[in-house]
């Protein structure tokens, strides 16, 4: 016999917990089962433990650059990876034990340990316990991919979550992967004290982002003594004294690199291969992503996926936004779309990169009249102020309607001015109504409005 709720929520990541709260509020009976760590993959081996290890970094990078700053500090500055760790593990265990205690307090809320499985299109089974809702909501989220490179099988590799468990100093960190999740880990450890190697299949880092962006990523991180080894299409692995031994196949280098640890950083996957979805017709796609409509529903009628395990989004701000939508939808009236979200996100380097919208290329192959305008970080007085002038703003607008399309500020502070430019084009206003702002004297939001007075037609 199945107990039954009024509404069931599989996964206690980034939208689950939360939705929990407002359909409680709304009177309904909720189960959560959770199969691991309360808070999913950002609290415990994503966002929350990576920027507080990528804050340990930036210390011991301007320590190492104290004299420029008139600080005396005896060199060389070394890590207490102890230290640094257990900074990491604190930050993450209070916000986990904080949501679960929560969670375990709510009114009207039932928290099952375990692992969910469909067992029909309504009805879940746990731990051989059957729960049945007219509603269930998917927060199953994503894990590392792990791809069948050759020799992989020989080398004990370790993913963003085994990483964490690091104690010293690798000796030679050996990142496979040149996207968001690898570049930071990248810098961060080579800021922490081990020699780095990026390895990456494709021609450039952050292939997703505009030319002029990859190529200044990667020139910070070859300043700061990390090699990147771009052009690697064979990428295989073999079992080494000093660790692992991996094959590139570079156009340009040494075939081959050894490290003394291997980090995979390719991409990730969506949980979604165990929760029996057999059992209930919802369809996925060819990577296993949970196919949703613009409600984020499936198309099994009570049955709605959100956060990484849909494909609309690989971030926190992403899922927490498709609960928003969901609740909205369910509980207010609205009628919000996925497809509304305008997506900003950062990359945790340091300069960050902040990011809105399209990029300068995506914007090109809309086939609309565009302006651009950058500028170099060198103008911003406060970066100067700083000692910290790499990188550039870059802002695409659509010439006829005057909406910004897309910006990117590569720079200190990157993550948080550009909010301005997410927040106008949230507001859906012209680019003028931001030129004509007063931002306040000295920050990296101040050149902006000069950044916009710059605009001009695009180059074809
Ligand atoms: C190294 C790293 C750094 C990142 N940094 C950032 C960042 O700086 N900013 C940012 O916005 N995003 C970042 N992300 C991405 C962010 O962590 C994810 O986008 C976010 O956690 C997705 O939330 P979610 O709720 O969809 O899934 P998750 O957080 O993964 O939660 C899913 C939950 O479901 C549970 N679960 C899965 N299957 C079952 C089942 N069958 N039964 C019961 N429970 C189940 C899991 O145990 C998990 O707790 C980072 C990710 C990584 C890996």
């Amino acid at each position: 016999m199945s107990k039954p709720f009024d509404a069931i929520i599989i996964g206690a990541g980034q939208a689950g917990p939360s939705l929990a709260g407002r359909l409680t509020s709304a009177g309904m009976r909720v189960l959560v089962v959770e199969r691991k760590l309360f808070g999913g993959t950002c609290v415990n081996t994503g966002c929350m433990p990576t920027k507080t290890l990528v804050a340990s970094a930036y210390a011991a990078h301007l320590a190492r650059r104290g004299a420029d700053y008139g600080v005396v500090i005896d060199q060389p500055v070394s890590m207490d990876m102890k230290r640094a760790k257990e900074r990491a593990d604190t930050v993450s265990r209070n916000a986990r034990t904080g949501l679960e205690r929560w969670l375990d307090g709510l009114d009207g809320c039932t928290v099952v340990r375990g692992h969910a499985r469909f067992t029909g299109p309504r009805e879940i089974e746990v731990d051989g316990e059957a729960f049945t809702a007219p509603r269930i909501f998917i927060n199953a989220g994503g894990r590392a991919n792990i791809p069948d490179m050759p020799g992989i099988g020989e080398v004990d590799y370790m993913t963003n979550t085994s990483i964490l468990a690091l104690d010293a100093v690798p000796k030679h960190l050996v990142v496979i992967g040149g996207s968001y999740i690898g570049l930071e880990f990248a810098q961060m450890y080579r800021r922490f004290g081990a020699q780095v190697t990026v390895v990456e299949k494709g021609p450039r880092l952050i292939a997703r982002e505009d030319e002029d962006v990859s190529e200044a990523v990667k020139d910070i991180l070859e300043g700061e003594g990390i090699s990147c080894r771009l052009n690697a299409e064979c990428i295989s692995f073999r079992a080494h004294a000093e660790g692992a031994e991996v094959g590139l196949e570079c156009r340009a280098g040494a075939p081959r690199v050894v490290g003394s640890h291997v980090l995979l950083a390719i991409g990730r996957r969506p949980n979604t291969d165990d929760l029996g979805l057999d059992k209930t017709g919802i369809e996925v796609d060819e990577r296993g992503y949970i196919k949703v409509d613009d409600g984020l529903s499936t198309n099994v009628e009570g049955v709605w996926a959100l956060g990484d395990c849909n494909g609309r989004g690989a971030f926190t701000h992403t899922a927490y936004n498709d609960f928003e939508i969901v609740a909205a939808n369910l509980l207010d009236g609205e009628k919000r779309k996925v497809s509304d979200r305008i997506l900003g996100y950062a990359l945790y380097i340091d300069p960050p990169l902040g990011r809105a919208g399209m990029s300068e290329a995506q914007a090109r192959m809309t086939g609309r009249p565009l302006l651009v305008s950058k500028r170099p970080m060198t103008l911003v007085g406060r970066a100067v102020e700083k000692d910290e002038t790499q990188g550039f703003m870059k802002v695409v607008v659509d010439a006829e309607t005057q909406r910004i399309l897309g910006a990117a500020i590569l720079g200190t502070g990157g993550d948080e001015a550009i909010h301005g430019v997410l927040d106008i084009m949230n507001a859906d206003v012209g680019y003028p109504t931001l030129k004509w702002a007063v931002p306040i004297h000295p920050t990296v939001s101040e050149l902006i409005p000069t950044l916009l007075g710059g605009l001009k037609p695009a180059l074809s």
